[in-house]
């Protein structure tokens, strides 16, 4: 028998399955799915099985051996992993080592328990064989992680054999087991300690010590509520294919996904942008669900995911709640796909394969032939769209549950000497007195502290890369974000000597301070990324704000969304523009997405109102923030329309990088041509242009951005490209980028 095998090794040209030979000794074990080890060049490396056939065996190399006893990938899965390689242009290993849980990467050991544990490493070829045919039959196999420090465990003390005892301390500790096993903890609480050491001597009792599943810090909150007619109606008009559940904030979209939830029975699966920023939510889910619900997210230790992801293979959870990765949760029974806040950028990885959780889950669905759920308050352009096309099933939330929407100021910031106006500081003072709470965002993507020179105007710029250096106050240093590096704070400007460096920007420190100086004794909590560092930061400081421990939390684009706190009455908002300023065709929705969202804060038990601090208060995404979104997506897409963007034109990135500036710049030159040539004369073949970052750690970048609607020969046309490009030149395709440049 020969195996078709997809090889760990990362080269573009080897994106392709080789066969090896399954040796006789291995063949009642190497099956398809399974991770096995082969022999290529002089290196032994994993390899993914995708294929198993009968053939004529010229000249093959033999499988090692096999990693897997039960196969890391049913077919669904093997098959998804395919796919999205393919439509993402990407290398297949890498696509199916995102598709398994980092814990299955963990330093683990399997056993099995029979009589007694039996480490699967330790048996020979044949006890192996014995062993997969019983594991095929149901003996379950244990992952036990080697990590140190990694696994929990309690102990616990039971009765071994019954004997007479002659004290009426030890009867008490008898009594205290008879019912079965017993925290060990708890036992020595309420007996004596030394009596149970006597009793573990004789044999009597026996100490045992179990693995717990780690807690997760989520306080669960169960919150029953009776649907109104408008989420009835909602509930009711799920369909099969994709569906778009559109409500403004604050309408109960959550409450319509618990009852999809409890209406069926099958496995489900609910994305999410970012676990730590949606905690109120997933309070909800457990205090719903209980522990029919495991939460898959990034934050998490190795051996926490291998915990929850082993509560799904173990079929102990119906219900997945995680971020982007949570899509691969591998159950096979999947009965609906929810995905919050559809329109984050999150759902997009960034790294190969780049691909959209969207796209995923829709290949899920159609395998499992279930429903999907796109919700948001602020649909992405595209999948409004295609609702209005009827391609998915339009759900509406027209209405608050039980408000209006909040009241909405614009602020013009033209002639206002500091960061808070005095328009806002007045109704922030009148809401304080009124024991009412605040939201205070402050916009920073795209903008940051940066140091100046104010004779020469020279901005302190990172040596590897073609971006200024932001401040970090707290560390006192300038720091790159692109790669890291950091200088410390010139006294001097490097170009002019002058001594006159100042510092530019507006910070979440900066305004804490402004509002400390203009409102003494007011209490802020301040989240952002210098507050939230340590594990749990965030529900730790949302819980003390919905503690009414402050008057105003104030943040980053972290506090923009998913928080649902009755007391707050005011939301207001220091800068609308950063986003605005980005050249990016998108820059607009950005905007109208983040204020439409952080507005939506306001006055969600009590009437509220908003107020946006801004430069451009004609702006239509400032202008229609809280109107109806029919208002926005229109006007939106008459500007998508005349630019040839999305929704009316796909439009994806080709981005090269390399340290040589001249092979770069002729390559994509050459590329351009090459894919220009490939493609119907609908398609545009822009480029190659210079982004608005020019240069990351010292490699070169361009960009070529292809748009088109329609074309038969596209993903051939990449896998060509990755196959001829020079071997310095670095190419990333994005079929579904979040930013151009
Ligand atoms: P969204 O996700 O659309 O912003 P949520 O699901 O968070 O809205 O609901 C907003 C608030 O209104 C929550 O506190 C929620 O518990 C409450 N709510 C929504 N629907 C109902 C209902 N039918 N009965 C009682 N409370 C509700
Ligand atoms: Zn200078
Ligand atoms: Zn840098």
């Amino acid at each position: 028998m020969i195996a078709k095998v997809i090889v760990d090794v990362n080269i573009k040209k080897l994106n392709r399955p080789f066969d090896y030979v399954i040796p006789r000794h291995l063949v009642e074990l190497v099956e398809v799915g399974a991770r096995v080890i082969v022999p290529f060049n002089v290196r032994k490396i994993m390899g993914v099985v995708i294929d198993i056939y009968d053939g004529p065996v010229i000249d093959l190399k033999e499988i090692e051996s096999c990693i897997d006893l039960v196969p890391t990938f049913n077919r669904e899965l093997l098959k998804l992993g395919q796919r999205i390689s393919t439509e993402t242009a990407s290398n297949l290993i890498h696509t199916y080592k995102t598709m398994i849980p980092s814990a299955m990467k963990a330093k683990y050991r399997k056993y099995v328990v029979e009589d007694k544990k039996v480490y699967l490493d330790t048996l020979t070829i044949e006890q192996q064989k014995e062993y997969a045919k019983k594991i095929r039959n149901g003996l379950e196999v244990v992952y036990e992680v080697t990590e140190k420090g990694s696994i929990k465990t309690e102990k616990y003390l039971y009765i071994k054999e019954h004997f007479e005892v002659n004290t009426l301390k030890q009867q008490q500790v008898l009594d205290f087991l008879q019912d079965g096993r017993v925290l060990k903890r708890i036992v020595l609480d309420n007996c004596s300690a030394s009596s149970v050491n006597t009793l573990k001597k004789k044999g009597v009792i026996a100490e045992e010590e179990v693995e717990v599943y780690r807690d997760l810090d989520f306080i669960s909150e169960d919150k029953r509520v009776e649907l109104t007619h408008a989420q009835n109606e909602a509930v009711a008009s799920l369909q099969e294919g994709v569906n778009l559940l559109h409500g403004v904030t604050g309408s109960g979209k959550t409450e319509v996904y618990i009852k999809w939830i409890e209406n069926i029975d099958k496995d489900v699966i609910l994305l999410v942008p970012e676990i730590a920023l949606t905690y109120q939510m997933i309070k909800r889910f457990k205090g719903r669900f209980h522990d029919d619900v495991a939460i898959l997210h990034s934050g998490l230790s190795e051996g926490e995911k291998y915990d929850e992801w082993r509560k799904v293979l173990r079929k102990e959870v119906r219900i997945v709640i995680g971020a982007r990765s949570a899509i691969f949760a591998p159950f096979e029974n999947l009965g609906l796909i929810i995905i919050d806040e559809e329109h984050e950028t999150t759902y997009k990885q960034e790294d190969s394969p780049r691909y959209h959780t969207r796209e995923v889950a829709k290949l899920r669905a159609e395998y499992h032939n279930c429903p999907v759920v796109l919700g948001s308050a602020t649909p992405s352009l595209e999948s409004y769209a295609r609702a209005k096309r009827g391609v998915y099933n339009l759900i509406e939330l027209k209405n608050r549950y039980s408000q209006e929407l909040p009241l909405v100021h614009t602020v013009n910031m033209s002639d206002e000497p500091n960061a808070i106006s005095s328009f806002l500081l007045e109704k922030i003072l009148h809401r304080v007195r009124n024991k009412e709470q605040i939201i205070l965002l402050v916009n920073r993507r795209g903008y940051s502290n940066f140091v100046m020179c104010k004779d020469c105007g020279e901005v302190i710029q990172c040596d590897d890369c073609d971006v200024s250096l932001t401040h970090h106050k707290y560390k006192n240093r300038l720091e790159c974000h692109y790669c890291g590096g950091t200088k410390p704070v010139p006294t001097t400007c490097p170009s002019c000597g002058s001594k006159r460096m100042d510092f530019l920007g507006i910070g979440t420190e900066s305004v804490e301070e402004e509002l400390n100086d203009a409102l003494p004794g007011i209490k802020i909590i301040r989240m952002d990324q210098d507050t939230t560092r340590t594990k749990n930061a965030h529900s730790k400081i949302l819980e003390a704000f919905g503690n009414r421990e402050a008057d105003v939390l104030l943040g980053t684009q972290m506090i923009a969304k998913g928080l649902d706190f009755d007391n707050v009455t005011l939301v207001g908002v220091i800068s609308c523009e950063q986003m605005l300023n980005l050249p990016d065709f998108r820059s607009s929705e950005r905007t109208y997405q983040l204020l439409t969202q952080v507005a939506g804060r306001s006055g969600r038990a009590v009437p509220g109102e908003v107020v946006l601090q801004t430069y451009n208060e004609e702006h239509y995404a400032i202008e229609l923030v809280q109107k109806p979104f029919e208002e926005f997506y229109n006007k939106e897409m008459e500007f998508r329309k005349l630019a040839g963007y999305v929704p009316y034109f796909f439009v994806e990135s080709i981005m090269l990088t390399s340290e040589d500036y001249r092979l770069l710049h002729a390559e994509a030159a050459k590329l351009q041509k090459y894919i220009e040539s490939r493609l119907s004369p609908q398609a545009r073949v822009m480029g190659p242009v210079v982004p608005m970052i020019s240069k990351i750690r010292n490699y070169h970048r361009v960009q070529i951005i292809v748009k088109y609607k329609k074309e038969q020969t596209l993903l051939n046309t990449y896998t060509e490209i990755e196959q001829f490009i020079h071997d310095k030149v670095d190419i990333k395709i994005d079929r579904y980028p979040n930013y151009l440049g």
